[in-house]
């Protein structure tokens, strides 16, 4: 049984290295959906693989990291990483380039992680976390699988290598709820 949640968020980002001078050149925006696919054998004690609100709760408060925010590759030149950091409130420095590939990664990488230390509350059975799709636009999207996490040749995800920007981390409930949740990795 598979159940899927679909998200929204808007972010500006620059794709650099990618064909057009618009996308690699110029800051703009996406309204972006992402779609979470999680994967159960049992379902809990209504009759779900997990309830829909608590799904939200466990993996939504990270991607609304990217909501109203800008996403930058730390590889950048850092001229723009820093004015970026100083003049937006909300911001999200990532450690690959802010594709729709990589945005799909990123959230499945740290969904998986959430959902690995979520308790059962209704009684749920063992879920995992089957794929997350993001749509960039009406038309494309990309979908991650869990082996792609690992994946060397698209670019290691290190929680070290990861910053959010103080208005960011203030929409947790916990500012550290990212390094809590790796605690156990660094
Ligand atoms: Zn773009």
């Amino acid at each position: 049984m598979i159940i899927r949640k679909l998200f929204r968020f808007e972010n500006a980002h620059i794709a650099r290295d990618c064909l057009t001078k618009r996308c690699a050149l110029s800051i703009h925006g996406h309204s972006y959906r992402v779609e979470v696919l999680l994967e159960a054998n049992a379902l809990d004690r209504a009759g779900m693989v997990m309830d829909f609100s608590r799904l939200k709760e466990i993996v939504g408060w990270f991607i609304d990291s990217f909501d109203h925010s800008i996403a930058i590759n730390s590889h950048d030149e850092s001229a723009y990483v820093e004015a970026m950091k100083a003049y937006s409130y909300r911001w999200v420095l990532l450690p690959v380039n802010p594709s729709a590939e990589q945005f799909a990664r990123v959230i499945l990488w740290v969904a998986i992680a959430a959902f690995g230390a979520a308790k059962a509350a209704n009684g749920e059975g063992a879920i995992a976390v089957k794929s997350v799709i993001v749509h960039e636009t009406e038309t494309g999207y990309a979908e991650a699988y869990p082996a792609d996490i690992t994946n060397a040749q698209m670019g290691e995800l290190l929680p070290s290598s990861f910053q959010f920007s103080v208005g960011v981390r203030a929409d947790w409930g916990d500012p550290a709820r990212f390094e809590k949740l790796f605690a156990n990795d660094q």
